[in-house]
């Protein structure tokens, strides 16, 4: 398990238990994590840290949802906007290399849901 999915997953559980804490509620049903496809995140390793972390807290149980938010780019030069695989791929409108990512670096807690 790397450093990285554990931390996420600590700062997840962390995030997830304060929102149902704060709703007056008792368990954590389900956690929504949007994380994009340059974010770093391995997804089967996030899924194995959340397992792990969740044990004994208010989010044992609780669903893992993940929403992989896809690469868009916008170019700097023609203000072309693109899905790209990678964040230095060339607009395909004037092949300028000078792009600025719009989507796919997001990492965050989207919604928690609980009971
Ligand atoms: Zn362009």
């Amino acid at each position: 398990m790397s450093m990285h999915e554990l931390s996420l997953a600590q700062s997840v559980v962390e995030i997830a238990v304060a929102e149902a804490t704060k709703a007056g509620c008792s368990r954590v049903t389900s956690i929504t994590i949007e994380a994009g496809v340059w974010s770093g995140v391995v997804r089967e390793a996030l899924e194995f840290a959340m397992t792990a972390t969740v044990k004994d807290t208010m989010a044992e149980g609780a669903e893992l949802i993940i929403i992989e938010v896809p690469g868009r780019v916008k170019c700097n030069a023609c203000h072309t906007e693109f899905a790209a695989e990678e964040y230095y791929n060339a607009c395909p409108k004037c092949n300028s290399t000078a792009v600025s990512v719009i989507s796919g670096r997001e990492l965050q807690v989207k919604s928690v849901t609980a009971e």
